[in-house]
């Protein structure tokens, strides 16, 4: 029996893994769920999976998450802990074996880390805390002897089409090419003139796949794709250029590996989170996911085009990024956090998020990142720049 703990339960992953849970009670036990605003449904998953622990890490919830359970004996025995540090205790508990890291953006960073350093099974959705701090975190697993498996689909799929024995941040020497499938989001087609005006709901309005807000705008401007790079490149010690995009928007294959020998081998299934979820969850077994079977007659057919950089100007910048290295790829997840931010709160139009990514890049220089101080300071100052950059666009 392994404990897990969930950090960002209430989100899409969250409620995905959720789900890939309930069906193996036998193996795995819930000991801790972590929400940062959606109090309800932390209440409904804590009735549900009775964990050890909640955790509200926005403080301002707790006393209205406290009011919830007051009412309810079955979680008499619940302990209920809040704010950001706490994410941490239960990310090291002694009795959580898992942790699935499914926070979005640069607030995972920390108790995903502390996981990793703690010799966790790290179950990483979470690609921002990667992204931002990629040399230590690889560093960390690695003198901690953690398990690092991957959650977003692309790179799951790559880590099973990996040598039989493969583990994450070795490089699997014939493998001469990663092929990162997208769906090319909502806006693969639209007129390029149009991009200036569509809105926070037209960009999150996913043709494949149902994510949250943020992860869905980073689909709609390929900046997840960006991010998916910098993440392939750090998890499978790979060079950006031997990862190659390609669109594939029936999201049928989830990526491929190329081999030396010309062999392709691709994983394929469904678009649904919880195939990569169970996945990492039984490995190096399987288990059922609740997924349907593909219907390959259903399917008929797949599409492969090349991505074109004009229309996708934040993949050009995650290649930019991860080239430069250093602390490069944190300012580029820091800007577009703050960009993505403000397009959804309607400060700034979807074409702005590219703009300000570019022009926050432009004030830094490629320092080294390999203490979680200078990474740290990275990601505050590239906030605070391109929180300027956004003031000048407003302006
Ligand atoms: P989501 O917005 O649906 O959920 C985010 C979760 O994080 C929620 O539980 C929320 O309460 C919590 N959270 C948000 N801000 C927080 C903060 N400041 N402190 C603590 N907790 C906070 O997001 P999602 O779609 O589930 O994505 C989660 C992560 O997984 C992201 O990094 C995303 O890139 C990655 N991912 C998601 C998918 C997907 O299909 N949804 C696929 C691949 C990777
Ligand atoms: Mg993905």
């Amino acid at each position: 029996m392994k404990g897990i703990c969930i950090l960002g339960a209430t989100g899409s992953i969250g409620v995905s893994t959720l789900d890939v849970v309930a069906r193996h009670p036998d193996q795995y036990r819930v000991v801790a769920l972590t929400a940062n605003g959606n109090i309800e449904a932390l209440y409904e998953q804590c009735l549900a999976h009775r964990p050890e622990y909640a955790v509200v890490a926005n403080e301002n919830n707790l006393e209205a998450f406290k009011a919830k359970i007051a009412g309810s004996a079955e979680l008499a025995d619940l302990k209920v802990l809040a704010g950001a540090e706490a994410l941490q205790t239960v990310s090291t508990l002694d009795n959580v074996d898992a942790v699935m890291a499914a926070i979005v953006g640069a607030a995972g960073l920390l108790p995903t880390l502390a996981a990793a350093k703690a010799g966790k099974t790290v179950l990483l959705a979470n690609k921002e805390a990667l992204v931002m701090s990629g040399q230590i975190f690889m560093q960390a697993v690695k003198d901690s002897g953690a398990s690092l498996l991957p959650i977003d689909s692309e790179h799951n799929a790559i880590f099973q089409c990996m040598p039989a024995g493969y583990i994450t941040g070795q490089t699997a020497k014939q493998a001469r090419r990663i092929l990162l499938t997208a769906s090319g989001g909502p806006f693969r087609s639209t007129p390029i003139a149009d991009l200036d005006t569509v809105t926070p709901e037209q960009a999150v309005a996913h043709p494949k796949w149902d994510m949250g807000r943020k992860i869905s705008v980073d689909s709609a401007t390929m900046m997840n794709k960006g991010l998916e790079l910098i993440e392939a490149c750090l998890l499978f010690n790979m060079d950006p250029d031997d990862i190659q995009v390609v669109i594939h928007r029936q999201s049928i294959i989830h990526s491929m590996v190329d081999y030396v020998d010309g062999s392709v081998l691709a994983q394929m299934g469904n678009p649904d989170m919880r195939t990569p979820i169970a996945h990492a969850m039984a490995w190096p077994e399987r288990f059922d996911s609740g997924v349907a079977p593909l219907d390959i007659f259903q399917v008929g057919h797949m599409d492969f085009e090349q991505p074109d950089l004009q229309r996708f100007p934040c993949l050009r910048l995650a290649y930019e990024a991860i080239k430069a290295g250093g602390i490069m790829p944190t300012v580029l997840n820091a800007a577009n956090e703050i960009a993505v931010d403000a397009f959804l709160n309607e400060q700034v139009r979807f074409t702005d998020i590219a703009k300000i990514i570019e022009r926050t890049m432009a004030e830094f220089k490629p320092d080294s990142a390999d203490t979680l101080e200078r990474v740290l300071q990275a990601d505050s100052e590239a906030r605070i720049v391109s929180q300027r950059m956004i003031a000048d666009i407003v302006a």
